[in-house]
């Protein structure tokens, strides 16, 4: 008997079963699929001339059901977006990928680098604005461009504007919104957030009325830019923070409304809110603060006309950007089981589900924050990146260790040529305890958290690389400082170098 035709044979004597060899956590669905050494026989049998990708799909995957849409079973992502990108590149780096791993998507696009929608994206039509494939996933971490090529070259399969609508735990199968039925051995979650959207009775979805989650969300906005003159921005976080540093490349009216008494409220205190907050007032950016919105008023046309504030007063715009926050997109994943204080899907430090063979990373993850012992669910790039490689690390190999993640938060802004001043701030660790400020903005601001003595978390300003390298270290590793020493700093850069000495203290 020939070697391929004693391994069809195998392949279609093998039920659904679990295979601790080849992936500790996964559900296989076949056992050849599953089995290590018959990779290596099938890659180095000198009698087979047909490739491995190739034989799967003629054979094995042919030998089982043909009702299932998708040829590559093995691993299933759900979600396109940065999370899904950087785990492709694990399943490749592991060499998995080929032949195994199927991505379904929302969106018409190869994963990209989602942040540069708000940045990049949003620069006016004259300044050289980011467009795709400029930004697909990895190339924010310095990665390989992953253009929708490098999937077909690398054997994954891509199914494009199809979202999933449902999941059969039992069968291992997903349908999409098209009609198809798709099967896996193993599913990861990573279907994100969406925007938060204001009530259509409240005129949410008025023309000139914008959400941004995706290219498609930022191009419908770019078309309103282009024949904006009174530009409403809800919202004080980053959204809000980055759009409206757009609109000044865009020479437009622009004024940003909040409930809150200061910009980035989450994370920014007070004082430290109000240097960004002139900067954007010398750019001519209006705020209105501590204010909430009664409706969207439109005019005779339809198109959104104004702003109804609870307080009776009218602000005009022809443009609108809700950026109010964005919810877990759990759809069809409830029965994952979620998190209710913080929402999204529960995982453990693997990014397991409840569910065997099921995983959820990036934004909609509900995860143990090791090092602050509590549950938190992170909608932030880095975390994107580094769940993702964390659970396919973690699916693939021997490696236990649970995720131990260090909160980190960017953002850019005012980076196109011409602008008034390049903003480019980074924070690490957890923003608790009374902070200090040091450094007047005027070339650089920094902000230190400590709790108990402890430095917990810090901000910086347009500092260096080298002063942005140090910010993880202090943050992980948490050094008792002297206050009054750090208070009494007469610059960012000895600020710095106080809190690099409390490191070498505690060593
Ligand atoms: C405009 C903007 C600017 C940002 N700027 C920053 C920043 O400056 N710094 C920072 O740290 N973070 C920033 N973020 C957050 C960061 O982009 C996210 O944390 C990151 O993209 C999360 O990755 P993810 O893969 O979990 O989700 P996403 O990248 O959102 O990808 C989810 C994907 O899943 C798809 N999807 C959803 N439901 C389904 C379904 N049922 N079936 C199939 N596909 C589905 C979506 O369409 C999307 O393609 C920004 C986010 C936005 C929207």
């Amino acid at each position: 008997m020939s070697q391929v035709r004693r391994l069809i044979i195998m392949a279609s004597g093998c039920s659904i079963s679990s295979n601790p060899m080849s992936f500790k956590h996964g559900l296989s669905l076949w056992c050849p699929q599953s089995s290590p050494s018959l990779h290596r026989t099938l890659r180095s049998s000198p009698s087979s001339s047909i490739g491995f990708k190739t034989f799967f799909r003629n054979h094995v995957v042919a030998a089982s059901s043909s009702s299932f849409a998708n040829e590559n079973r093995e691993y299933v992502i759900v979600g396109g977006g940065n999370a899904a990108g950087y785990a492709a590149r694990s399943f490749v780096e592991h060499g998995m990928a080929d032949g195994r791993l199927c991505i379904v998507t929302r969106e018409a696009y190869a994963p990209y680098e989602r942040p540069a929608l708000t940045k990049g994206y949003l620069f006016p039509l004259d300044k050289n604005p980011a467009r795709l494939p400029g930004f697909h996933t990895c190339v924010g971490s310095g990665g390989e461009r992953q253009t929708p090529d490098w999937y077909k070259e690398k054997g994954i399969e891509m199914l494009y504007e199809d979202p999933v609508t449902g999941i059969d735990i039992e069968k291992q199968t997903a349908t999409t919104i098209s009609g198809k039925l798709l099967k896996y051995g193993t599913l990861i979650v990573a279907t994100g957030c969406s925007a938060s959207r204001f009530p259509e009775k409240i005129g949410g979805n008025l023309p000139g009325v914008h959400y941004i989650r995706d290219v498609a969300d930022a191009d419908s906005l770019i078309s309103s830019l282009e024949k904006a003159r009174k530009l409403v921005i809800v919202g004080g976080g980053y959204i809000g923070m980055e759009v409206a540093a757009a609109a000044v490349a865009w020479k437009l009216d622009t004024t940003i409304i909040f409930p809150e008494n200061h910009l980035m409220k989450r994370l920014f205190t007070p004082s430290l809110a109000q240097k960004y907050e002139e900067l954007y007032q010398e750019n001519g950016v209006k705020f209105i603060k501590g204010a909430s919105i009664k409706n969207l008023e439109a005019s005779s046309d339809g198109h959104v006309a104004a702003v109804k504030l609870e307080n009776g007063s009218t602000v005009e715009a022809d443009t609108v950007i809700i950026g109010i926050g964005a919810k877990p997109a759990v759809g069809p994943f409830e029965r994952l089981g979620l998190n209710n204080s913080v929402g999204g899907i529960q995982v453990d430090g693997q990014f397991r589900t409840g569910i065997p063979g099921i995983f959820a990373i990036g934004d909609v993850a509900a995860f143990p924050l090791k090092m602050y012992n509590r549950m938190a669910r992170v909608e932030h790039v880095d975390h994107a990146r580094r769940s993702a490689q964390h659970c396919v690390k973690s699916l693939l190999t021997a490696h236990t260790s649970s995720y131990d993640y260090l909160p980190y938060f960017y953002s850019r802004v005012f980076e196109y040529e011409g602008s008034p001043r390049k903003i480019w701030w980074q924070f690490f660790g957890d923003n608790v305890g009374e902070t200090i400020q040091v450094g007047n903005f005027d070339p650089k601001i920094a902000t230190f958290w400590i709790d108990s003595g402890k430095l917990k978390g810090v901000l910086l300003e347009s500092g260096s690389p080298e002063e942005f390298q140090l910010l993880p270290e202090l943050a992980k590793r948490q050094p008792i400082v002297d206050k009054s020493k750090l208070q009494s700093a007469s610059s960012v850069e000895e600020a710095l170098e106080i809190a690099r000495t409390s490191l070498q203290a505690a060593v």
